[in-house]
């Protein structure tokens, strides 16, 4: 097992079907919590268990990661952090949110009561930020994935630094809370300047160790068959996967029995603080974020807007 630097925090929080939660967190006889200032990111439930499933795939293991000097994680480009156990797995998606795709991904992920990464487009956010609220409240980490999803790494850097900053600024306010300083390279494409403003920004940069290759053509079977049998060659990892797409959406609830079946086990990250925006880019962001609640509300999307006939 390879040596784990000291920046990354590995808390063994059993998790899932035992939720971490608020309710928890208040008994006297738990341990002190540490600091929170992650709000959107607490579980979506007071209940221990999982409402509606009695053996859900949950979360084994929270891990935080303190992000100074921006840590890189992810083995297909940053080798550093090896902090997966055989048979553990990150689930991250990117490029969303996307209305009706990124809510079913995200009903698969809480009813297992389990949580993954969200790389978010600024754009998409701001199109959808009340999906992305709904992604936070559940509990799962929201990182940034630039504003347009562009190749940074053949641009300027003033622009790909607009890119990272201004997509951070309007995700922040999408979410209406804290988010994490987690970011992904769009076609994981980074420069030795771009990682350098991230470090100095202590934003974490995730690259991925199974790259599901889902924006291509698939059926959901299909999916499910590849990413389950890079896991088995694999054994552990980071999985990268675009919430954005139709079967990933609809692979989305056997992926995740086959995960429990086959004895994997997902690791749940989060960011040891919020990430900083800048004040420069959250006051160049207030055309794209024109018209959303300046606050963050308690009710889901779900409760407020209801298809009540139709489709
Ligand atoms: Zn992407």
């Amino acid at each position: 097992m390879r040596a784990i630097h000291a920046t990354l925090l590995i808390t063994a929080a059993l998790f899932g079907s035992q939720a971490l939660n608020a309710a928890d967190a208040a008994k006297p006889e738990q341990q002190p919590q540490p600091e929170q200032t992650m709000g959107p990111a607490a579980p979506p439930t007071k209940q221990k268990e999982c409402p509606g499933n009695p053996d859900p795939l949950g979360v084994s293991r929270v891990v935080e990661i303190d992000t100074t000097g921006g840590p890189g994680f992810g083995f297909q480009h940053y080798r550093a952090y090896d902090f997966l156990q055989p048979k553990e797995v990150v689930l991250t998606f990117d490029d969303g949110p996307l209305t009706n795709r990124t809510m079913a991904v995200l009903a698969a992920l809480n009813a297992e009561c389990t949580r993954a990464i969200f790389f978010s487009v600024g754009k998409q956010a701001a199109a959808s930020p009340e999906i992305l609220r709904d992604v936070a409240k559940s509990g799962n980490a929201i990182g940034a994935h630039t504003m347009l999803h562009k190749d940074l790494s053949k641009m300027p850097f003033d622009q790909a630094k607009d890119e990272i900053e201004r997509s951070i600024s309007v995700i922040h306010r999408a979410v209406g809370g804290p988010t994490a300083p987690f970011f992904r390279f769009p076609f994981l494409k980074d420069s030795p300047e771009t990682l350098k403003h991230l470090a100095d920004r202590n934003i974490a940069v995730f690259s991925t160790d199974i790259d599901s290759f889902d924006f291509k053509p698939s059926k959901p079977d299909k999916l499910v068959k590849h990413i389950m049998a890079l896991l088995e060659k694999r054994g552990k990892g980071i999985v990268l996967m675009h919430d954005i797409q139709q079967h990933t959406a609809t692979a989305m609830p056997d992926l995740l029995k086959q995960l429990k079946a086959g004895g994997y086990k997902i690791v749940q990250i989060t960011p040891k603080a919020p990430v900083q925006t800048l004040p420069e880019f959250d006051a160049l962001i207030e055309k794209d974020i024109k018209g959303m609640p300046t606050a963050l509300s308690d009710r889901p999307m779900t409760s407020v807007v209801k298809t009540v006939t139709g489709q």
